[in-house]
């Protein structure tokens, strides 16, 4: 933010009559391209910070218009302590997230007007955590392992090398914003921009931590017990308080949100607490009736299917199901019988079901040639 006179659709790359569409793509792909975690080339970080100010304006159409007038989105604020600093995106780190997830708690809004010297929280982190069906229905103890920005040992924070402190800024006094003088077309203009010696924090370290560099963060991995609760389901999630990443000027560390992504099962359908199996039985059993073992996440249950059950029919199995995630007992499991017609038969079984046929006064139906009838019958 050195330069008081940046063009945002320069910046953007985008015409002057550009549509909220074309502002969103162009900031999607220079956001990506730039973000720190990925470009490690000088000045990235820079234009990873111009990209966002200059998204912040445009895509706003009452700060667009009032940039489109004035060459400045807010004359009264100016951008000191808005906007985004890297810390704002540093996060989703470990095995979750990803752009997605950035790009999703960006435009969800989630725009902080507070003063960069104030305490601030860390940043929320996500971890994706993939479960077995079984796991899912039944919870387990696990411990996950992930990389977060902590708060440095060595200098508890500060930034400034142990027996020294951080004195108050020379450049911005402490305020963490200095003015920058604009040429518009309506004259100059002043406005306000985070002080580039402190970046903000009012606070300039004269010698920093060796350890951590003045940041006052360093990369740590993390080890967090997590006990998943019986009946989790798929892209439910769990908030871990304190597990995210360190806060800024002693604020307190973020928090840790763990989605849950439960495998199918090849055997069951869930819904809820409720399971849903489907069982096939032969024709004999259907008409005269059988019990049955059929499986559940419980173990083998037996079941007895009446004389005469048609395909389609619904049997219930209470309690078999998954635990009700709040509450007691379980829900149930739905078993779905289909009746199978046997696809091959050898001569013994024709013998049998023509007699079959006869006893039960059934006529061949139908003329054509692959009619059911005529293959036993002739
Ligand atoms: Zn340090
Ligand atoms: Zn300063």
């Amino acid at each position: 933010m050195a330069d008081g006179n940046k063009d945002y659709y320069d910046v953007l790359g985008v015409s002057k009559d550009a549509s909220a569409d074309e502002i969103k793509k162009a900031y999607r792909k220079l956001s990506k391209k730039y973000h720190p975690d990925i470009n490690k080339e000088p000045g990235a970080e820079q234009k990873f910070k111009d990209v966002n100010e200059a998204f912040e304006v445009l895509s706003d159409d009452q700060k667009r218009a009032q940039y489109d007038q004035f060459g400045s989105a807010d004359p009264n604020a100016g951008f000191g302590g808005g906007g985004f600093s890297q810390g704002d995106f540093g996060g989703f780190g470990g095995n979750g997230g990803g752009f997605e997830d950035i790009f999703s708690s960006f435009f969800g809004g989630g725009q902080r007007q507070q003063s960069a010297s104030q305490p601030r929280q860390g940043e929320d982190l996500q971890y994706s955590m993939e479960l077995k069906f079984e796991e899912a229905i039944f919870g387990k103890k696990t411990t996950i392992k992930y990389s977060r920005e902590a708060i440095c040992k060595t200098c508890d924070g500060s930034g400034a090398k142990p027996g020294t402190s951080p004195v108050t800024c020379s450049k911005c006094h402490g305020t963490g914003t200095i003015q920058v003088t604009q040429n518009t077309p309506l004259g100059r203009m002043v406005r306000q921009q985070v002080c580039d010696v402190c970046n903000g924090t009012g606070k300039e370290i004269k010698e920093k931590c060796p350890t951590c560099g003045g940041t006052g963060h360093t990369a740590q991995q993390h080890e967090v017990k997590v006990t998943v609760p019986a009946g989790v389901e798929d892209g439910q999630q769990m908030r871990l308080q304190g597990q995210g990443e360190a806060g800024f000027n002693r604020g307190p560390y973020g928090d840790l949100y763990i989605v849950f992504r439960v495998k199918p099962s090849e055997l069951y359908q869930r819904d809820g607490s409720e399971i849903y199996l489907d069982q096939s039985i032969s024709f004999v059993q259907a008409t005269m009736g059988d019990e049955i073992e059929v499986p559940t996440v419980h173990g083998d249950v037996k079941l007895k299917v009446p004389a005469g059950t048609q395909t389609g029919t619904n049997f219930r199995l209470k309690g078999k199901g998954a635990p009700h995630l709040r509450g007691n007992g379980n829900g149930d499991e739905h078993v779905k019988v289909t009746v199978t017609v046997p696809k091959k038969l050898n001569q013994k079984q024709k013998d049998a079901l023509k007699e079959f046929a006869k006893a039960s006064g059934e006529k061949p139906s139908g003329n054509g040639k692959n009619n059911f009838f005529d293959k036993f019958m002739n």
